[in-house]
Order: C-alpha cells, then sequence, then structure tokens
C-alpha cells in the first residue's frame, strides 16, 4: 500500500469480506476466553507495544508461559523457555522492576509483576534444555 486511497480500498475490501462470527461462536470465544483467565494466563496480545532497555523479550515470556499454563504442555514450554530464552539476557529473571515498561501496554498489565511470575515458574529451567 503506497497511498491513502490504496489503504482506503483494502480497508473497503476487508469489510465487505469479513464474515460475522454468529451468537454461538461469539458464546464459544467468551467461553474459552474465560477459561484461560480462570487458569491463570496472562492476557497479552503480543502487540510488541512494550519495550524493555535491558532486552528482556516481554511477549515471549508471557506466550511460553500461557502455553504451559493453558496447555500443561509442561516440557515443550519448559523446552522453548530454556532454549529461546533462558541464558539470552532476554528471558524474564532479567527484569529488575525499574518499571520503564508501565504505561506501555494498551491490555493495561503490570508487566514486571507478570514477569515475576514466569521468573518463578520457569526458575528450575536450566539454559539449552
Ligand atoms: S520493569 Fe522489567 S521489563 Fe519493564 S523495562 Fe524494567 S527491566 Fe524491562
Ligand atoms: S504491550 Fe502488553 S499486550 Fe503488547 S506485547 Fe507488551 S505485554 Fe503484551
Amino acid at each position: 500500500m503506497n497511498s491513502m486511497e490504496q489503504l482506503e480500498e483494502n480497508l473497503r475490501l476487508a469489510d465487505e469480506s469479513a464474515t460475522p462470527l454468529t451468537d454461538e461462536e461469539l458464546a464459544a470465544t467468551d467461553k474459552v476466553r474465560a477459561l484461560l483467565k480462570a487458569k491463570g494466563d496472562i492476557p497479552c496480545t503480543e502487540c510488541g507495544q512494550c519495550s524493555c532497555p535491558k532486552g528482556v523479550n516481554i511477549p515471549d515470556c508471557f506466550a511460553v508461559y500461557n502455553a504451559n499454563r493453558a496447555f500443561n504442555v509442561i516440557h515443550i514450554s519448559q523446552l522453548n523457555y530454556g532454549m529461546a530464552l533462558k541464558g539470552t539476557g532476554h528471558e524474564a529473571e532479567v527484569c529488575d522492576g525499574c518499571g520503564r515498561c508501565a504505561n506501555q501496554c494498551p491490555q493495561g498489565l503490570n508487566i514486571p509483576l507478570q514477569l515475576r511470575k514466569v521468573a518463578r515458574r520457569f526458575a528450575h529451567v536450566r539454559c539449552g534444555w
């Protein structure tokens, strides 16, 4: 898209082709959302609007935590955390609670508080599993 006209045309086409969810589908979506919330899910949308000067990969930390909590795929999520995050300088343990990411999250997440949960959950995971 190189111009406002192209953007507007794309938005119009997207509007016309979108099929609205039925009431049953909307109810199912609400049910799944409630179930995930009850399991202690961190409602991060991985929008990437937060940034950490220390290098913590905030959305990846939350995504791995959520996979671990929601689906109980303990070994896979621990493996992911160990391989992709632990010891790389991007893991939750690097967060020192400085608060620079405060107010960056459109979901209103208290990022340092949630990162502490992630760090606790994966405290026993070794680097490069
Ligand atoms: S509170 Fe943690 S995640 Fe947020 S900017 Fe500071 S070190 Fe980074
Ligand atoms: S800004 Fe919030 S929702 Fe977006 S990636 Fe960061 S923590 Fe997740």
